[in-house]
């Protein structure tokens, strides 16, 4: 019932006790982690306010350090290919999720990006340059970025996908599935894809039975 029985691996235990002060895992990080752990495929019924931004960056990272390629010290890359993509709504909430992903990730290695409209492009390019594992972005400004090949999904190990409802509201699913048509299609269960949302209407069913394989359905 705490973190330490979860146990996610040295520098993020850390974190999560000594940066971010977390003891005990809210109930849909107690429910998600394990599971996404697992490798398994989620549809999340959640709140802003349950956890949630932990509960798929935590297995997330965990997934990433265990596949990371650095960049070596020195090499200035063109095209960023991340291992993990995190899509969200708003540039508010990119920038949420970007600042307690980086104390998450604090000492681990793992490098995180964010990449969102109404900001200049270059800027955000120019920090990818030291190497980008996780990248939070809104699906226009990746869209932008991959039309300019600045940005490549074919190594996208884990997907997330948060407030997906509020996604679909502000018009986003035809950017949305092509992004996802993007993704290398690896063999079933190489991919891990993660559905987020406070509701579960017809049309996010639609989504997680389109992207999600085998998947677990959680909602608190
Ligand atoms: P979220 O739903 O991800 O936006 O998180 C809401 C707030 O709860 C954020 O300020 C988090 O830092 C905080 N939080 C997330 N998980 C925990 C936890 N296990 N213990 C205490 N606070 C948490």
């Amino acid at each position: 019932n705490t973190f330490a029985d979860i146990d996610l691996g040295g520098s993020l235990n850390d974190n999560i006790k000594n940066r971010c002060k977390y003891v005990k895992p809210t109930p849909i990080q107690r429910h998600a982690i394990p599971v996404a752990l697992a490798g398994r495929d989620l549809m999340a019924c959640a709140q802003t306010g349950s956890g949630k931004t932990a509960a798929f960056c935590f297995p997330i990272i965990c997934g990433v350090l265990k596949i990371q390629s650095p960049v070596p010290y020195g090499r200035r890359e063109m095209v960023s290919y991340p291992l993990a993509l995190i899509l969200s709504p708003t540039r508010e909430l990119c920038c949420q999720i970007f600042e307690e992903a980086k104390k998450f990730c604090h000492q681990t290695g793992v490098k995180v990006a964010v990449a969102y409209g109404g900001a200049p492009i270059q800027h955000q390019l120019r920090s990818f340059e030291k190497g980008v594992d996780i990248l939070v972005a809104t699906p226009g400004r990746l869209t932008d970025m991959i039309e300019r090949s600045r940005v490549s999904l074919k190594k996208i190990k884990h997907l997330a996908l948060d407030e997906a409802d509020r996604m679909l509201d502000m018009g986003f699913e035809p950017q949305i599935r092509k992004i996802v048509e993007c993704l290398d299609m690896p063999p079933p269960g190489q991919r891990q894809t993660m559905l987020f949302s406070a509701t579960f209407p017809s049309e996010i069913q639609r989504l997680a039975s389109d992207f999600l394989s085998n998947y677990i359905f959680l909602s608190v």
